[in-house]
């Protein structure tokens, strides 16, 4: 296998042969490639569905017993493997080597945890109202599912899409980022490695619009699972919808960390800082509004402009607090951003541009703006970069009119001791994450995790205790016997 082949077709590890150049480069230093290849053509992506539907049967049909021992295999060679995983994730995505690791791990866990849906994800008993009839539900794999996935986790989420699919009995085609094949390639090393037979598990790295379509549209894809911007998960659910299969799409956030007069302070300052900032920005439940009691504004906004200011930004491998933006666009974006939060009145309370060092690299300060209303674009619009907009509020009725006064619903948090106010937040908040006390980022395996409104198809959630509904038809049965 030489450096450039990136597809893996039924068990071949190829080129792709678009007309389409995929460059990674190191955003710390992005002046040389990492690798420069060429992306996957429409028609390899139709030969790695034709290999998926032909691999179907067979995969269904392997004991559950063997593929939890599969998947089980894969989170071992994940963990045996997390330091160079880890480098090649952190050296394309930038963000810093100890939450890459971290990463990794989740990835490990990731696997053993839906390993065991192989054995689990079953049908229900429900009693009859036929005393002669015996009434059941079945679960049944949906056959070749298409995983799309974006840059900004980009070892958890396709392991938590490709698990879930192969335990119950998917074959599967995975398309990652653009931006970052070089660990998708790794992963589907991995599972090559330990044996999960010649077609269950196709990897197309080609350009979403000249790939996309074909994975999502063909007549033998049996379910669509995406994760990325709300834009093309709208896309792909308008182009998917007239076929009436499964599909999932988990999108963009604006999510609100609320402050009431009565929080700790400290605690929520540290969970501002760290929902923000970690890993630059970019997570689709960053916190992104610090929306905040009048009466405590003053106090909380200098902590967290404080603890902003302290934070180290550098190469990913150096292990910083904050690493670069992904790409060259992204990092435009965030600069953009900026500029705008500026022109519409936002006051800049501290970073607002890039760092004097490094030099090189996608880089931008962790940036902190007070006197944001909620109309503005800053409020409004997902950033997906280290900024942080502080909205002060009269009283919690405020709060939560304005923490739902956007398109997205992903992520929620409040900060307060009040239990009567943390439930009714819960209530009421418009989110399909809510945290109390706690950062608007990070989510547990075992808990069920997506948005509402622009934030998610809201069919069925990832991860969790029933995460395998999505990649499963559900029969009832009436069994009669003679
Ligand atoms: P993106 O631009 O929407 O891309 C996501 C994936 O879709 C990539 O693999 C991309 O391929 C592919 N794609 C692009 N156009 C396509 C098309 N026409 N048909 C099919 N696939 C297509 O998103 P991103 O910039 O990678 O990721 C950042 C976004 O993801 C943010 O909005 C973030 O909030 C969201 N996100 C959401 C969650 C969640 O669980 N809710 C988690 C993480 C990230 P190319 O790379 O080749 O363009």
């Amino acid at each position: 296998m030489t450096e450039t082949h990136y597809q893996y077709i039924d068990g071949v590890w190829t080129d792709g042969d678009s007309t389409d150049e995929i460059t990674v480069r190191d955003p710390a230093a992005p002046e040389d490639p990492i690798v420069a290849f060429s992306g996957a053509s429409e028609t390899q992506a139709e030969e790695a569905v034709s290999a998926a539907a032909a691999a179907s049967d067979n995969w269904a049909a392997t004991t559950p017993d063997d593929r939890d021992t599969i998947l089980y295999e894969v989170a071992e060679r994940i963990d045996a493997n997390r330091d160079a995983l880890a480098e090649t994730l952190t050296r394309e995505e930038g963000k810093p080597i100890s939450s890459g690791r971290g990463e990794v791990s989740r990835a490990a866990e990731i696997f053993r945890f839906f390993a065991s849906y192989a054995r689990s994800a079953t049908g229900e008993t429900i009693p009859s109202s036929d005393p002669e009839t015996l009434t059941y539900t079945v679960r049944e794999p949906l056959g070749v599912v298409t995983l799309i996935t974006p840059w900004n986790f980009p070892i958890a989420t396709p392991s938590w899409k490709l698990a879930t699919a192969l335990a119950t009995g998917n074959t599967v085609v995975l398309k990652p980022s653009s931006e970052t094949p070089m660990i998708a390639k790794q992963l589907v090393e991995l599972l090559a490695e330990v044996g999960v037979p010649n077609g269950v598990v196709n990897l197309v790295v080609g350009s979403g619009s000249t790939v996309g379509d074909a994975l999502t549209t063909d007549e033998r894809v049996d379910g669509v699972s995406f994760t990325g911007s709300t834009e093309t998960g709208q896309h792909i659910a308008e182009t998917v919808a007239t076929r009436g299969i499964p599909i999932q799409t988990e999108m963009g956030g604006k999510n609100p960390q609320v402050v009431l007069p009565d929080a700790d302070l400290e605690a929520a300052a540290d969970a501002a800082i760290s929902g923000a900032f970690g890993g630059c920005g970019q997570a689709c439940t960053a916190t992104s509004r610090l929306i905040v009691h009048e009466d405590v504004a003053d106090e909380l906004t200098a902590a967290v402009v404080e603890r902003a200011e302290a934070l180290s930004i550098g190469p990913g491998l150096d292990d910083p607090d904050i690493g670069p933006a992904v790409s060259a666009g992204e990092n435009e974006t965030n600069l953009e951003y900026i500029e705008v939060a500026e022109k519409e009145g936002a006051t800049l309370q501290t970073g607002g541009g890039q760092p004097a060092t490094p030099e090189a690299g996608y880089f931008v300060e962790p940036t902190v703006f007070t006197d944001v209303e909620p109309g503005m674009r800053i409020a409004q619009e997902e950033v997906f970069g280290p900024v942080l907009g502080v909205i002060e509020v009269a009283d919690f009725d405020e709060a939560v009119r304005v923490a739902n006064d956007v398109n997205y619903g992903l992520s929620a948090s409040i900060f307060t001791t009040n239990m009567a106010k943390s439930r009714s937040f819960t209530k009421q908040i418009e989110a399909g994450v809510v945290k109390i006390n706690g950062t608007t980022t990070g989510s547990h395996v075992q808990m069920p995790f997506g948005g509402m409104k622009a934030s998610s198809s809201e069919t069925q959630k990832e991860l969790g205790q029933h995460a395998y509904e999505f990649y499963t038809h559900e029969k009832a049965i009436y069994r009669s016997d003679p």
